[in-house]
């Protein structure tokens, strides 16, 4: 199965990849993660992506379709991939389907997460985590039950991402409706497309996706 989740930054997706990781057997492969762990390394990759990423713009579509190419590569006997947070151009879309055609392999499903701007600038800017386990909590929706301590595993430390700011996140979401959304379209064209209603709670999400990826 590969499986394209698509959604505006604050979606959930991360979450949804992460259980479906646990309930399928599915590897999540996270861009942004990935470009995230370049910069906290100082490699080049990290040098080049770490400043546009502060801007909440899109780093060159070569340097993630390179990182995805890499990965689908490394990871054997798995039943397949989640990709989170790519592709996110049309571009990436068209050099993702060359990657898997080679492989012998194709996008089998895209579901695309909605919700509101509002709610995802309210959902971003309040979230942080653990940082030591990343368990992850929100200043409105989710303290932890004792101030300052991790609930998970008892930590003290926590860390907000640096464009978790509102501008940075205005600046996100621009580059999801101007750039991402149209693989909406790409992906319809194909008859790929579950559309599930991300302001619903998180089991009602849950519940669809599990839904959206069964339905033949
Ligand atoms: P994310 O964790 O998915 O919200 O990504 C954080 C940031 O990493 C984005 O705002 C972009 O600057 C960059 N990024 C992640 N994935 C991609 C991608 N597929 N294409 C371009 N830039 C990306």
């Amino acid at each position: 199965m590969m499986l394209v989740l698509l959604g505006p930054p604050g979606a959930g997706k991360g979450t949804q990849a992460k259980r479906l990781e646990n309930l399928r057997g599915l590897v999540q492969l996270s861009t942004g993660d990935m470009l995230r762990a370049a910069v906290a390394a100082g490699t080049e990759l990290g040098r080049k992506a770490g400043a546009i990423m502060q801007r909440g713009e899109l780093v060159p579509d070569d340097l993630v379709v390179g990182l995805i190419a890499e990965r689908l590569d490394a990871e054997k006997d798995v039943s397949g991939f989640i990709l989170d947070g790519f592709p996110r151009t049309i571009g990436q879309a068209e050099a993702l389907d060359e990657l898997l055609q080679s492989r012998g392999l194709q996008v089998d499903r895209t579901v695309v997460i909605d919700v509101d701007d509002d709610a995802l600038v309210e959902r971003i800017t309040g979230r942080f985590t653990c940082a030591s386990c990343g368990e992850g909590y929100h200043d409105r929706f989710k303290r932890p039950q004792v101030d300052g301590v991790c609930d998970k595993c008892g930590a003290t430390e926590f860390k907000r991402r640096p464009d978790d700011t509102e501008e940075v996140v205005r600046s996100r979401l621009e580059a999801y409706h101007a750039q991402t959304k149209p693989l909406i379209g790409y992906y319809s064209k194909q008859g790929k497309v579950r559309a599930v209603n991300g302001m619903a709670d998180i089991e009602m999400v849950q519940k669809e996706i599990d839904q959206a990826l069964d339905a033949a």
